[in-house]
């Protein structure tokens, strides 16, 4: 399901995510995003996921959460660039 675009959008997630990336990235990842279903689902999760831990007083989502995410969305070969 995930493709080589995604693949590379994705390991960047958490930075988008983070707002740590480039303007020119972050417009990238939209546009990519717009037609494709898979990321936008991915994007979503991570962002509550993300905002619940802030919400709580963590600034970051711990690896094992974020592995699980992939894997729940089947994504779980794009976290290994760590
Ligand atoms: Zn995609």
């Amino acid at each position: 399901m995930a493709n080589k675009t995604c693949r590379n959008l994705l390991s960047q997630l958490s930075d988008y995510i983070d707002g740590e990336l480039e303007e020119m990235l972050c417009a990238e990842i939209e546009q990519h995003m717009a037609g494709c279903p898979d990321c936008q689902a991915v994007v979503n999760t991570l962002e509550k996921t993300v905002r619940l831990y802030r919400t709580v007083g963590r600034a970051e989502v711990p690896q094992d959460v974020q592995r699980r995410l992939y894997k729940v969305l089947r994504l779980d070969q794009i976290g290994r660039h760590t």
